[in-house]
């Protein structure tokens, strides 16, 4: 029988009853009145409620953050920009058990990938971003590059105080303030990241988190904001793109992924296995460039196979604050239905099914980790984005035959390159049409690197030298 191990008092994060918007450094209610319900995926509790922000709370949000842009934030020295980061950067750090659990509750993550994943790399991107705000003169992108104005920022639920953090640090280090609108089923961290603001003395207006739906998101793709940076799906980008098309806006799109993991017959097997594994169960598969079809070849299909259904039936599926889980709940109901609806797609279509034996709650959005094999690439499941624990397995013989696999779907993301032969790492990263390729790991991010699709993943780069373009009139 499934049982819930209670995370210790110590470590429960001072969850309120009602947030407000965070507008002009204050939380407000909306101007309508309109609130909505958090609810922990692992549970289906109420966690707390929040106001739901309407067109007039969006263009309050976008006054007071152009106010800060022009009289505050714009005008300091980079330096002194810097300091405010690097504070940021170091409140994350002291409040980073509480941010870990909170985050947990919120979006059904395993304890274990928020304490050593999101919130680290999160202060990370602010310590990152803190060291470039006194440096964009010698950046490459010219001698003066300028701040755009005021930003809106719309994110999602996979991974809610890290995409925060990819979206704000920057645009705060190039001297933009900024209106962002967190997931509607993970907003509590960039409510708590508010609190935080204000406990750093962030100048009033600089940032500014409005949850709510995509009606909110669509609200602060067409205020008067001068760019709009997007995470989220494919469809949605493209109604951005569209909503944005022959205005001033500027836009940058990070969208779906539905990323190939290459294992040739000279791949080091187990810790070829170990990286497939990550690569689709991480996160409960919730990630743009989850490692989501697995090539193998022909000739080590059957080894890598056994070797892969052994190892995911150690996963522990659970609570997800117990610190030995590792897949926690699908974020919300909706996402439990479209994978269930995609996967049942592939046992219609023909494709094999495998899932270990496990317990899941009675409670809660959970789905057993998945794998697919006899899958052809005319499938749904090889082609869409199925967005959870769910792993497409397709062979290959020749190594053309496997760029030409790994390619064949709309998006460019990322991929993954397992062999011994350095040669055959550089020759696939060449032909293989995606943002990144990690070879012989998976999962790998840095600040300092730049991530960002081709094809329909979308358009500009986020972290690294290049992602600070994406904030700068150059
Ligand atoms: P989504 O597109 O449904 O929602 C993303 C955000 O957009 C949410 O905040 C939502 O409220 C808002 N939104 C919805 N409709 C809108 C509209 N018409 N106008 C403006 N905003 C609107 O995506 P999701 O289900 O929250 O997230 C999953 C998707 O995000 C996946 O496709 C995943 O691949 C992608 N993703 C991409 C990256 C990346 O870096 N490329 C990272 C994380 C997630």
């Amino acid at each position: 029988m499934f049982e819930y191990a209670p995370a210790p008092e110590s470590v429960r994060p001072p969850i309120k009853e009602h947030y407000g918007l965070f507008i002009g450094g204050e939380f407000t209610d909306a101007e309508d009145g309109a609130v909505f319900k958090s609810v922990n995926p692992s549970t289906e509790e109420a966690l707390f409620t929040v106001a739901e922000a309407g067109e007039a709370d969006v263009a309050k949000a976008v006054a007071a953050a152009r106010q800060a842009q022009e009289t505050v934030w714009g005008p300091m020295s980079g330096a002194e920009r810097g300091k405010y980061l690097f504070r940021i950067a170091r409140l994350l750090q002291e409040r980073a058990r509480e941010f870990a659990v909170a985050e947990s509750m919120d979006n059904g993550k395993p304890i274990k990938e928020t304490r050593d994943f999101d919130v680290p790399t999160a202060a990370q991107h602010f310590f990152y971003h803190a060291g470039w705000a006194d440096k964009l003169a010698y950046a490459g992108l010219g001698a003066d590059p300028r701040p755009l104005g005021v930003v809106g920022q719309v994110i999602p639920w996979n991974f809610p105080l890290l995409m925060l953090a990819w979206k704000i640090a920057p645009a705060l280090a190039c001297g933009n303030t900024v209106v962002l609108k967190p997931a509607e089923t993970t907003p509590l961290t960039a409510l708590m990241f508010a609190e935080l603001c204000q406990e750093a003395d962030l100048p009033p207006g600089v940032v500014n988190i409005l949850p709510g739906a995509g009606a909110a998101g669509a609200a602060v793709v067409n205020s008067a904001v001068d760019k709009v940076a997007f995470t989220g799906s494919t469809a949605v980008g493209r109604a951005i793109a569209k909503a944005v098309a022959g205005s001033r806006k500027k836009v940058t799109l990070e969208l779906g992924g539905k990323a190939a993991n290459i294992v040739f017959d000279d791949a080091p097997i187990d810790q070829a296995v170990e990286g497939v594994v990550n690569g689709i169960f991480f996160n409960q598969g919730h990630v743009c460039c989850a490692g989501s079809r697995l090539l193998v070849q022909e000739s080590v299909a059957d080894d890598v196979l056994a070797r892969l259904k052994a190892r995911v039936e150690t996963l522990r599926v659970g609570d997800p604050l117990d610190k030995n889980t590792d897949i926690g709940a699908i974020n919300s109901a909706e996402q439990l239905a479209r994978i269930r609806a995609l996967a049942e797609t592939g046992a219609g279509e023909g494709a094999d099914v495998w899932q270990p034996a496990c317990d899941l709650p009675e409670r809660g959005f959970w789905f057993r980790p998945t794998v697919f094999t006899g899958v052809q690439q005319s499938m749904r499941i090889a082609q869409e984005e199925i967005f959870g624990p769910v792993l497409s397995v397709l062979t290959f013989r020749t190594p053309d035959e496997a760029i030409a696999k790994a390619n064949n779907t709309p998006y460019g993301l990322s991929a993954g390159v397992w062999t011994e032969k350095g040669s055959k790492i550089l020759w696939a990263a060449e032909r293989l049409r995606a943002g990144v390729v990690w070879a012989n790991t998976f999962n790998q991010f840095d600040a300092a690197s730049p991530f960002g699709g081709l094809k329909e993943s979308g358009y500009g780069r986020e972290g690294g030298r290049q992602g600070l373009e994406a904030y700068l009139d150059v």
